[in-house]
């Protein structure tokens, strides 16, 4: 009992009381950290930069830049301006990520895939729009919260007398309920909520909306040859999921951005 019980009624509280905020795209996310994750976003690309080869490739970097510019003056302009960087890493993965404070990270072996600028460009905005909307830090609110619920729930049984095996199925069921039940869902929104707010980004910013449909079509041939587990267990909504959503919200996007269309010239 005592202190993780404390604990779990601390959590439980905050969490009710005082965590709500709302994402760029107007949905309500549990926010127990708001900026505070930034300095560990700011370690822990430090410590990546550190450890992997960064690329040398003189055309990836400047167009890589180039379009994180073209993007920076839409998104200070709209959340207040913070140190954003970009680095491409030397690195045959398929992949690009964004870490809070501002951080993002291009994998070489993303540019086979992302064929044009227009492409790459999908790819920045969607890694641009996890940062804006925080997702790290209501990913990591939700998980401190899903670990308050289970605590508690330990706690229930343990005052009822259940037996510790019957304890132990319960916490594993529970466990698996957490991850598939409370993480993973929300990251699959994460993913889809980054694409609009990445496709809003790529087309103020005068890049083709098309371009990322097309990104999503190239990456689902790249993953044919790779084993990919089905959606349902995976972090990312598939391919074909976030095309048809792409394609749902680029009239909407488009008319209401219809001036800046085509006009970057990265
Ligand atoms: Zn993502």
């Amino acid at each position: 009992m005592g202190l993780s019980n404390t604990l779990s009624c601390i959590v439980l509280s905050c969490l009710v009381l005082t965590a709500c905020s709302t994402s760029p795209t107007g949905r309500s996310q549990l926010n127990l950290f708001g900026n505070s994750l930034d300095q560990q976003g700011v370690a822990a690309f430090t410590a990546i930069k550190q450890k992997m080869p960064t690329s040398t490739n003189t055309k990836a970097n400047e167009l890589v830049q180039c379009i994180v510019d073209s993007m920076l003056p839409i998104v200070n302009a709209r959340y207040g301006s913070q140190e954003w960087e970009a680095v491409v890493f030397d690195d045959e993965q398929i992949n690009a990520f964004a870490v809070p404070g501002g951080k993002i990270g291009v994998y070489t072996g993303i540019l086979n895939v992302a064929q044009t600028p227009d492409q790459l460009a999908a790819i920045i905005g969607h890694e641009i729009g996890h940062v804006i909307a925080q997702h790290a830090a209501e990913r990591a609110s939700i998980q401190l919260g899903a670990q308050a619920l289970l605590i508690g729930s330990q706690i229930a049984m343990q005052a009822n007398e259940v037996s510790t095996i019957e304890q132990q199925t319960y916490m594993s069921i529970l466990g698996l309920g957490a991850v598939i039940g409370v993480s993973l869902p929300y990251s699959r929104t994460h993913e889809s909520e980054a694409d609009l707010i990445g496709l809003e980004l790529m087309v103020q910013a005068g890049y083709s909306p098309h371009a990322a449909v097309e990104l999503w079509e190239n990456m689902s041939a790249a993953k044919d040859n790779q084993k990919v587990p089905p959606e349902l267990l995976s972090t990312h909504p598939s391919a074909q999921t976030r095309i048809r959503q792409l394609q749902q919200a680029i009239p909407k996007v488009v008319k209401k951005h219809a001036g800046n269309i085509s006009k970057n010239t990265c």
